[in-house]
């Protein structure tokens, strides 16, 4: 079954290529504020403290609805210690947005991160960020991409991949250097139209991998994934199977979904959704979240996978 009215959608993007204003834009644009005038007043402050410390704190899971459509949005690891991380983030998606400043062309550390959302075969956008640079050569830019996607094995349909051209800053986007629409509206259509919606089954036994780990001094851990199949409740029982294939009873605490830049509690949340996950105090990395009765183990990846080499 798709899941018509939700995108999972992963950024790529080098430092100060744009990630966070791009995204501050998204929010944003999508009315995401309107609602909660303090969420905007939080955003502010961590762009401030962003400005400060030099480096993207822009949170790992945000969403926007467009139009109906919920999108969520994950951040992808800048730098990638280990490959195992950087693939389950990216098996939460089906597609990414590759954001790239449009004088500064696309940048070697981004290249280990774009090769496996090549080779998960994850539907590309390509946003060429600072079109209103007085440098900006756009043209050029894309045609670098064009080589890199070349090079890191992407198949035909990744190589034709759809260029949104975009002023983060100025909220602003079209599909050519020279057609600028002051709206984002152009990468919202792109985004609904190119990026699938996730394909699930949502009456069979409960799958999630746990992708991430966060910790809340009031909750405690909390486990992110993606729900691969079936639903989870709040409060339901659940079988956590181990690395090592063991199975060990588990209680699902909280289900939160990502709204804006916040966790929401809902009482249950379905396939194809991220969610956030209290209760399961003993969760790792790389585990699945299975059903009690009818517990199925979801293929695990290796988290160990040294990147350098691979770059
Ligand atoms: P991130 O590190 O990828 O999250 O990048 P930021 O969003 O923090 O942006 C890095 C810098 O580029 C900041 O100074 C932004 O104001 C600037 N910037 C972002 N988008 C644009 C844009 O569209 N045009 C211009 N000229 N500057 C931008």
């Amino acid at each position: 079954m798709e899941t018509a009215n939700l995108r999972n959608i992963a950024i790529i993007a080098h430092v100060d290529h744009g990630k966070t204003t791009l995204v501050d834009a998204m929010l944003k644009q999508s009315g995401t504020f309107r609602a909660n005038q303090q969420v905007m007043e939080r955003v502010m402050d961590s762009n401030d403290l962003e400005r400060e410390r030099g480096i993207t704190i822009l949170s790992k899971n945000t969403s926007v609805h467009w139009r109906g459509t919920k999108i969520n949005i994950v951040d992808t690891p800048g730098h990638a210690d280990f490959g195992g991380e950087v693939e389950r983030v990216l098996k939460m998606v089906n597609g990414v947005l590759l954001i790239v400043d449009a004088f500064e062309g696309p940048m070697p550390q981004t290249r280990f991160v774009l090769r496996k959302a090549l080779e998960l075969k994850l539907t590309p956008i390509v946003v060429v960020n600072k079109i209103d640079r007085a440098d900006a050569r756009p043209e050029e830019v894309v045609d670098e991409v064009l080589d890199l996607f070349i090079e890191l094995g992407a198949d035909e349909d990744q190589l034709d991949f759809p260029v949104i051209y975009a002023s983060a800053r100025q909220g602003s986007t079209g599909t050519a250097p020279d057609r600028i629409e002051p709206t984002l509206e152009p990468l919202f259509n792109m985004i609904m139209a190119h990026i699938p919606a996730p394909q699930v089954d949502l009456e069979a036994p409960v799958q999630l991998l746990v992708t991430t780990l966060d910790y809340d001094d009031y909750v405690g851990k909390i486990v992110v994934g993606r729900i691969v199949r079936g639903a989870i409740h709040q409060g339901e029982q659940v079988t956590l199977i181990k690395r090592d294939e063991t199975y060990e009873k588990a209680k699902i605490g909280k289900v939160y979904v990502f709204e804006g830049l916040q966790r929401v509690d809902v009482p249950v949340a379905a396939a194809g959704e991220i969610v956030a996950l209290t209760g399961l105090t003993t969760a790792n990395i790389g585990e699945t979240v299975a059903c009690a009765l009818n517990p199925e183990a979801l293929p695990t990846i290796e988290v160990d996978e040294p990147t350098l080499s691979m770059n």
